[in-house]
This record gives C-alpha cells, structure tokens and sequence, in this order.
C-alpha cells in the first residue's frame, strides 16, 4: 500500500473525469471571499491523494485567494 500522494497534469485529469466535467468543477469552486467562483491557476498542482480522490489547488479568478477542490475521483462508479 503506497503512502504518497502524486501529481497529475491537467491532460491525465481530463481523460479521468472527462474534459466537461473538469470544466464544470472548474466553474463551481468556493472562494472565502467570493462564495462561488472559477479556479485558475491550478495546472501546476493536480495532486492524487493515497485514497484516489484528487486535489485541485489554485487561485480564485475574481479575488486572487487560494481555494481548492477535492475531486472524489477514488470511487469508480
Ligand atoms: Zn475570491
């Protein structure tokens, strides 16, 4: 069983969930500052967690704050 958590690029993401889902997490990301937002800023730091699920961490468009987005990508449904 492997501890570590791996980065992913934006490519092997999309063909996870499918491009039009990331687009839609992408636009449905909840800023502090702002309530609902856009992410941006995030290709560099697409992380997979040890349980599967996937952490997406940016910027919001409007504000510029850090937000993040945890993807349930470890269950296959
Ligand atoms: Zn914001």
């Amino acid at each position: 069983m492997t501890n570590t958590s791996r980065k992913i690029t934006e490519g092997e993401l999309a063909e996870k969930i499918g491009a039009e889902n990331l687009a839609l997490v992408l636009d449905n990301v909840y800023c502090a500052e702002c309530g609902q937002t856009v992410m941006v800023e995030y290709e560099d730091d697409i992380v997979v967690e040890p349980s599967g699920d996937t952490i997406l961490h940016g910027k919001c468009k409007r504000c510029g704050n850090k937000v993040a987005r945890l993807l349930e990508t470890g269950e296959e449904k």
